[in-house]
């Protein structure tokens, strides 16, 4: 690796011997004076893949041309609309297909799957979350706890971080686990950490909560399609994850959920039902009795909003062609590289507080300013004039996140260089 922020020609023999390339002529790029802007907010909202609006067009001409005969005619029938995107989302996530869905939005299923798994006793009432969890997370498991009339005070476990700039080792959440296991109801950990970019050990986490008899769930918001997930493996329960990050399926775009396939056939198990979780056989003979469908679909209650779902197929075209393993492979070395280049030229303005072991972060690197947060609101706005987009997180984080989908040797070069320019004055 060449580090030299002076001459490009490394960056440019990397981004020409990409065999991912041709994937990002497939994106749109925001503009900034006339050419692509420099764009590392995947993490927050992918790119809109150009055939993200032939798919919505598609689904809008059926609808003008045959209207409600969709739901059973032509190529890709509403009524069976999400079923076409099980495998390509199953693959993104490491999961068997019947354990995976696409329905709502990822604080609805979270919800609706904690009204499955997270079933509190008074001897066994609480939730362990890490410290400083997304917002909507801590929400949603705080009010499930106030729901069943237990109290957040006492039952939700919000783990500090042990190592600095706010990471976790998977040795306080053994210990943590170890010392209150016993009252734990469930484990909701992230896959990705959104504010330190942490990645985690699903499978060890998983079985560590296991042991002690614990419900785990993963949100994987800043996981999928971010780095590979071994989701079946892992032994979770359940998981949730967002569509509209790494998977570029645009601004609220539908959601992604995984029931383990142990809890396939459960009609034990209770749930906030719908008709559209029901039997598929079944569903359309209206009986009053749910029978629910095997596998995630068991968990759905409305029909799917077509064109809502229509860029997700765009989108798990790209990810299938491209495959996880090569997308991680090129990943490493973006991000890599990025972090090669802070450490040697930028090291004193900004400290990286995500992981430098590769194995423990995915794309992101979240930089913080070392001369504090008027000066990292400073380089942040500095970056977004020059038409380089990363994303400020209070109080003083900026994330950087080469998207290997799309984003190039030379955009990393590109944002080392105005940071560069920034710290010598402008
Ligand atoms: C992005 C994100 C969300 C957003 O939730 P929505 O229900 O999609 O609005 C929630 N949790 C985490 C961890 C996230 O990163």
């Amino acid at each position: 690796m060449d580090t030299t922020l002076d001459h490009d020609a490394w960056a440019l023999a990397q981004d020409a011997a990409d065999p991912l390339a041709r994937f990002r002529p497939e994106f749109l790029f925001p503009q900034h004076e006339g050419r692509d802007q420099y764009y590392f907010v995947g993490n927050s909202l992918g790119l809109q893949p150009k055939g993200a609006a032939t798919a919505i067009a598609e689904e809008l001409a059926r609808w003008a041309e045959i209207a409600v005969e969709g739901h059973f005619r032509g190529e890709r029938p509403w009524m069976h609309y999400h079923a076409a995107l099980r495998e390509p989302m199953a693959r993104v996530v490491g999961a068997q297909p019947g354990e995976v869905v696409v329905m709502n939005s990822l604080t609805v299923n979270l919800h609706l799957l904690m009204a499955s798994f997270y079933r509190p006793t008074r001897e066994r009432p609480a939730i362990l979350v890490e410290a400083g969890a997304f917002p909507s997370d801590r929400h949603a498991v705080e009010s499930q706890i106030r729901f069943h009339g237990f109290d957040p005070a006492t039952d939700l476990i919000e783990l500090e971080a042990d190592e600095p700039n706010g990471l976790i080792s998977l040795a306080a959440i053994e210990r943590v686990l170890e010392e209150q296991g016993h009252r734990i109801a469930l484990v909701l950990w992230p896959g990705v950490q959104y504010r330190t970019g942490q990645a985690f050990d699903l499978a060890v986490i998983a079985r560590l909560a296991k042991a002690r008899g614990c419900a785990v769930g993963f949100d994987l918001a800043h996981a999928a399609g971010n780095l590979p997930i071994a989701l079946h493996d892992s032994g979770a329960d359940f998981a949730a994850w967002c569509t509209y990050k790494y998977l570029n399926s645009g601004p609220g775009a539908v959601a992604g959920a995984f029931v383990h396939e142990r809890h396939a056939r459960r009609p034990d198990l209770p749930r906030l039902a719908g008709w559209w979780g029901h039997r598929p056989e079944t569903r359309f003979l209206m009986g009053p009795a749910f029978d629910p469908a095997d596998g995630a679909d068991g968990w759905q209650q409305s029909n799917p909003p077509i064109l809502a779902m229509a860029p997700i197929r765009a989108s798990l075209d790209l990810f299938d062609a491209a495959t996880m393993p090569a997308l991680r492979a090129k990943s490493l070395r973006l991000t890599g590289y990025l972090e090669a280049l802070v450490k040697a030229h930028l090291d004193a303005a900004i400290e990286i507080l995500t992981p430098a072991d590769p194995g423990r972060r995915g794309a992101q690197l979240s930089l913080r300013v070392r001369g504090g947060r008027e000066q990292g609101r400073a380089l942040f706005e500095f970056l977004a004039a020059n038409g380089v987009l990363g994303d400020w997180r209070e109080p003083d984080v900026i994330r950087i996140s080469p998207a290997p989908l799309y984003n190039r040797f030379t955009d990393v070069l590109a944002f080392a260089r105005t940071v560069r320019r920034w710290t010598t004055g402008g």
